[in-house]
């Protein structure tokens, strides 16, 4: 055995980071990585322009930043562009309805249609997520008896602050609680990409005291027969900790290191995926934006609102598609889609500077269902089965969605694990003073 370590966090992802950041400042404590810090947060520099990995949003006034600041990280960003915001129906394109003055003036919705939505989304403040836990998107929009077009830009609206694109399965708290924290809060495109933030976390895990470890892939862990924990890294070199922190990502991932699946995983509800275009443009368009309320694509320049992300007068458009769930269409058919989009937004080909086709990206590691309880059904971060192994990310634990969940389940688990480490040295020290003693 070459190291050993109160507390090692598997996964330098904004969970991992943030668990490691929170550990260290009661225990020694190692962040091991497979690649560079960041996972699905990093910003990828392509010339002179920064992608983040897909269209990335953060929540105003949501557990991330409630995380963040307590570790001392600011999220310096602006608000998205509206000012001629488009919506695709078809073919058709119009203005988006988001404003009151859009909303009259859009030919997307009827008037009957426009009353609807005006009625549903007033009443969005005085929602109370957790009490439609127990139903399925479409069973609680079925409760506002919305006309079929002011039912397409409500599914529009849970898409686009969910992610998620299936009303059947989809517990009605995410789209609810996502819903009302943009509306009251908005959302905002970071400067220099979501890789500032974890710059930003990783020097605070650095700076409490943890170590990070980069191309440090771990293979597995087991408690062996001493009671030691142990984690085996790819080379084959053996690390000792006292807690441990699985970080990994998805629900899959993490139980690939536990070598089984916990009973307690066991119904847990598929990945919620996301195909996805990056344009770096030479000149940035117009408008700000085309989603599509039909197809589900959003579309959205970053760089009409966010510093440093494209050259001056360049645009940095991401295009995604909600992927419904279990989703299989083949990769020319998905890029053809968001091509397809990109060109009624106006995109030229020789306007595009810089691309990247992401064909199918886990957005959260698992969608809550009505069955599995919600959001607060998630698997706990004690959930491992193996005592003294936590578990943190965005399928995990009862707050948040997104980036949300996995900074809340990192911070509690970074706690847990430093206790429970702390715990298990006194064990150790008590037995080995009363041997003293004897
Ligand atoms: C297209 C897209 C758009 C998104 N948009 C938003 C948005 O608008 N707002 C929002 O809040 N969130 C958004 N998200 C979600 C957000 O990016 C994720 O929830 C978050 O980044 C997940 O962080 P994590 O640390 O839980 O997991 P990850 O980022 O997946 O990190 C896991 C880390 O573990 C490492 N790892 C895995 N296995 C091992 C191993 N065996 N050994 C060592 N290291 C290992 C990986 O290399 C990785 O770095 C989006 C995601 C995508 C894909």
């Amino acid at each position: 055995m070459n190291e050993s370590f109160d507390v090692v966090v598997v996964g330098a992802g904004l969970a991992g980071l943030a668990a490691g950041a929170t550990a260290a400042l009661g225990a020694s404590t190692l962040i091991l990585d497979g690649h560079q810090p960041g996972g699905r947060a990093s910003t990828d520099e392509r010339g002179t322009y920064r992608f983040n990995r897909g269209p990335h949003a953060l929540y105003r006034g949501g557990e991330a930043q409630a995380v963040l600041a307590r570790l001392g990280v600011s999220t310096p960003g602006a608000f998205p562009a509206v000012k001629g915001g488009q919506a695709r129906l078809g073919d058709r394109v119009d203005a988006l309805p988001t404003t009151a003055a859009t909303l009259l003036r859009s030919r997307l919705l009827s008037l009957r249609g426009k009353i609807a939505l005006v009625r549903f989304l007033s009443g969005a403040k005085k929602w109370r997520p957790a009490d439609v836990a127990g139903l399925t998107v479409g069973q609680w929009l079925d409760t506002f008896k919305l006309p079929e077009d002011a039912r397409k830009v409500a599914l529009w609206l849970v898409r686009t602050a969910t992610y998620t694109n299936n009303e059947d399965r989809l517990s009605a708290d995410v789209a609810a609680g996502q819903i009302q924290l943009a509306l009251v809060n908005n959302v905002l495109y970071l400067d220099n990409g979501w890789g500032s933030m974890v710059d930003s976390l990783a020097a605070a895990a650095q700076r409490n005291g943890a170590e990070i470890r980069t191309g440090a892939a771990v293979t597995s862990i087991e408690r062996r027969s001493d009671g030691d924990l142990v984690l085996t890294l790819s080379g084959g070199e053996e690390i000792q900790a006292g807690s441990v922190v699985l970080a990994a990502g998805t629900p899959g991932a993490t139980a690939a290191l536990l070598g089984d699946r916990p009973p307690a995983w066991a119904d847990l509800g598929p990945e919620v995926e996301a195909s996805v275009l990056d344009l770096g443009l030479h000149r940035g368009l117009e408008h700000p934006n085309l989603f599509g309320i039909d197809p589900p694509i959003y579309l959205v320049d970053h760089a009409k609102s966010a510093k440093h992300l494209a050259p001056e007068g360049g645009g940095l458009v991401h295009v995604a598609r909600y992927l419904p769930l279990g989703d299989h269409t083949p990769a020319a058919e998905l890029r053809a889609g968001l091509e397809e989009h990109a060109r009624m937004y106006g995109v030229e080909p020789s306007n595009v500077a810089e691309q990247r086709f992401l064909l199918r990206m886990t957005v959260v590691g698992m969608v809550p269902t009505p069955a599995s309880g919600g959001l607060a059904g998630r698997p706990a971060i004690d959930s491992s089965g193996v005592p003294g192994v936590f578990v943190a990310g965005d399928w995990v634990g009862p707050r948040g969605w997104l980036a949300d969940a996995s900074l809340s389940s990192g911070e509690a688990a970074g706690q847990a694990a430093a206790r429970d480490a702390a715990r298990r040295a006194d064990g150790v020290r008590t037995l080995s003073s009363r041997k003293d003693v004897a």
